[in-house]
């Protein structure tokens, strides 16, 4: 007697339903030998399936003992069972169990991306398609089959590895009898070949093409008849399919990358997410506006700092600003707390440093309540000297700056900026006009040119006024609290700070300069900077939100998408795939999802700015380190997101998602 392929010793199997237990198998002892046709027979509900499952390692027994050519296989870990089950197994269900998204072909070769070899496949399955007759269907999707030609195609399927044993539960069970027959005649093909088959039925007429029936009642095989034509067939399948062992540990350890799994997986993704266009686009709603607000907001923030370097430049990188207190921002008076009071002399003394110093302004600043007729306003003052209207662009376009001479003599003459205007003026022209200045009749001689908004002030909200009469007739001090110089070069900064600043000590009889602080525009700008770099930080925070709250999007939905295709991932883990197969499977479809909104996010971002700078003229720049930023972002999201629903996805067991309805 030769050796035997199939071996259950006393096997139990009982499933727990809520509070009770089904015995399904109550202690089944069984051989199969190699090349024989098996068909298990008996009432609906007495174990076939369940002997079945456990034979073609789909389902584990409670109790007793489970060996394939003399190996206990029972005890292999559950991707050791996944190898074996692609190597030696084939399976036809009942159902069918066909992806439906997939073309025919696809269909058939997909046992072959859990073998752990490289290829295409297409040939094998070709091949696999014309043993059933179905090799001019190649491109159909199986809704375009009939329900026997369906069967046929899950044939091909479990012949594409070239299986010892073909496991079928019920396969014409779905049929009518004409397709019985053919289905039936393939499998007969098949067995003549030197294939074992395992098949259930309840059906006489199927049940006598075997060669051996073993019918059961209640968990329990209770007869097991040998037909006089049913000898094995003497096996012709290569001697390597021997030890299962070699071929569970053939596909083992071989990374997802290197047999073309990853590609496969990456293919699969593509037709899952436009399978559900709206579906897969609604999903990544949040990711697309995230990534969109991410590249726009950083394209702006960016935009505004290159406008303030722009401005800044135009202004005159050259000028220096000189004033009393610590150099600490919000200056956090050090030591004696003693702030520098700076002098008109100190002024002129600056100026007078020839070769390194073009021009100096002193300046003093306030505020001023202004009268016109009936109208009150109140704006920032500023008592200015002569050379000041031309280091900071103010000599008016209407009107005229002020005379050095009125400077001189303190006269009492303003000029005011837009916003000012406005408020007192209306419409009217304000040059000529008198107006109060904290109570003092001036004569308004000049509008000063518009400036708009700078970082937090009105810059038009302003009146300027000599500094003299600022000084001595208006806000009463005999200092200046700021002067503002020219640097001849920007390569002389440096020694003008330093002349500058020796300058005063002197002036002051100072020991150290720690009671001023001069800035040079640089300093400046990059304060200004930081203030519009909180400015996207805070609005990168609200696009950060909207990427979260899309990535919990994209797991809802990766999670419905796990639990519709409960069934698909059944078949893949029968035919062969292992936890870290369905895994990376639904990672990369995530990942895929995630990725393909964070690009269209991209362009939309990019596209929102430029049509910003067409049509509102705002200065905006979309740079390369937002895009990467943005697209490693959605990526990440989606492998975060993605997890959970595939850690769920590679749990399933293979019989409990098969049944899954
Ligand atoms: P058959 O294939 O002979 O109709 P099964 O092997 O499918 O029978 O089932 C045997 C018994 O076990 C039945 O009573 C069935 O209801 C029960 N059963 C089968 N699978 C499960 C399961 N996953 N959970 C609970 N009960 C099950
Ligand atoms: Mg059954």
């Amino acid at each position: 007697m030769s050796e035997a392929l199939l071996e259950l010793r006393d096997v139990h199997r009982t499933y727990r339903v809520g509070e009770s237990d089904v015995q399904a198998l109550r202690g089944v002892s069984l051989r199969v030998r190699r090349g024989e046709f098996v068909a298990i027979m008996g009432p609906s509900g007495s174990g076939k399936s369940s002997l079945m499952h456990i034979l073609g390692l789909l389902d584990n027994p409670d109790r007793g003992e489970y060996r394939m050519l003399g190996e206990d296989v029972g005890r292999l870990s559950e991707d050791e069972q996944a190898g074996v089950r692609n190597h030696v197994a084939g399976f036809v269900f009942q159902q069918f169990h066909l992806l439906r998204r997939m073309s025919i072909v696809d269909n058939v070769r997909l046992p072959h991306i859990y073998s752990g070899m490289k290829g295409d496949f297409r040939p094998e399955a070709l091949r696999s398609l014309r043993k059933v007759g179905l090799e001019h269907r190649l491109d159909h999707t199986p809704s375009q089959l009939s329900g026997g030609e369906q069967q046929r195609v899950a044939i091909a399927r479990a012949l594409i590895r070239d299986p010892m044993i073909i496991f079928a539960d019920e396969p014409t069970g779905n049929l009518d009898s004409r397709n019985s027959r053919e289905i039936m005649k393939i499998l007969e093909g098949l067995h003549r070949e030197g294939r074992t088959i395992v098949m259930v039925t309840h059906e006489d007429e199927i049940a006598a093409y075997a060669g051996r029936i073993i019918t059961m009642r209640d968990g329990l095989v209770v007869s097991d008849e040998h037909r006089p034509s049913g000898e094995p067939v003497a096996g012709e399948l290569p001697s390597d399919a021997a030890s299962p062992q070699a071929m569970m540990h053939a596909s083992r350890a071989v990374p997802a990358w290197r047999d073309g799994r990853f590609a496969a997986f990456a293919r699969q993704a593509l037709q899952a997410i436009l399978a559900n266009k709206v579906r897969s686009f609604l999903s990544v709603l949040g990711i697309f506006v995230g990534v969109a607000s991410v590249i726009a907001m950083m394209a702006l923030g960016e935009g505004a700092r290159a406008s303030i370097r722009e401005e800044m430049k135009s202004l005159g990188s050259n000028l220096l600003s000189v004033r009393g207190g610590s150099a600490k921002i919000r200056g956090a008076a050090r030591g004696d707390g003693a702030v520098a009071r700076f002098t008109l002399r100190d002024v002129r003394d600056i100026a007078a440093m020839r070769g390194l110093v073009k021009r100096a302004s002193g300046s003093v600043n306030g505020s001023a309540r202004l009268v016109y007729r009936n109208r009150n306003w109140s704006a920032t003052l500023d008592g200015v000297g002569y050379d000041y209207g031309l280091m900071r662009a103010t000599v008016p376009a209407i009107g005229r700056w002020f005379t050095p001479e009125e400077i001189q003599r303190r006269d009492k003459v303003a000029v005011i900026g837009a916003t000012v205007a406005r408020e007192l003026f209306g419409r009217s022209n304000p040059v000529g006009q008198t107006i109060k200045i904290n109570r003092i009749n001036f004569r308004v001689v000049g509008l000063a040119p518009p400036k708009g908004f700078s970082t937090h002030r009105d810059q038009d909200d302003i009146v300027l006024i000599p500094v003299t009469t600022a000084m001595y007739r208006v806000l009463g001090k005999d200092y200046l609290d700021r002067i503002y110089v020219e640097v001849e070069s920007a390569g002389a900064i440096d020694a003008a700070k330093d002349a500058v600043s020796a300058l005063i000590m002197k002036n002051h009889r100072l020991r150290d300069s720690d009671s001023f602080n001069i800035r040079d525009m640089t300093e400046i700008q990059e304060m200004l900077s930081s203030t519009t770099q909180t400015m996207s930080m805070l609005l990168g925070s609200i696009a950060a939100i909207s990427l979260l709250v899309g990535g919990i999007g994209i797991m809802n939905i990766m999670l419905v998408s796990v639990s519709e295709r409960t069934r698909e991932i059944g078949l893949r883990k029968a035919i062969g795939a292992r936890r870290s197969d369905i895994m990376l499977q639904f990672l990369v479809e995530s990942v895929g999802m995630t990725l393909s909104g964070g690009l269209l996010g991209v362009l939309a971002g990019a596209g929102i700015s430029s049509m910003l700078a067409a049509f509102a003229g705002w200065a905006v720049q979309t740079t390369l380190f937002s895009i990467l930023l943005a697209t490693v972002f959605s990526a990440l999201v989606g492998m975060f997101f993605g997890i959970w629903p595939a850690r769920k996805a590679a749990a399933l067991k293979p019989v409990e998602a098969l049944r899954y309805e």
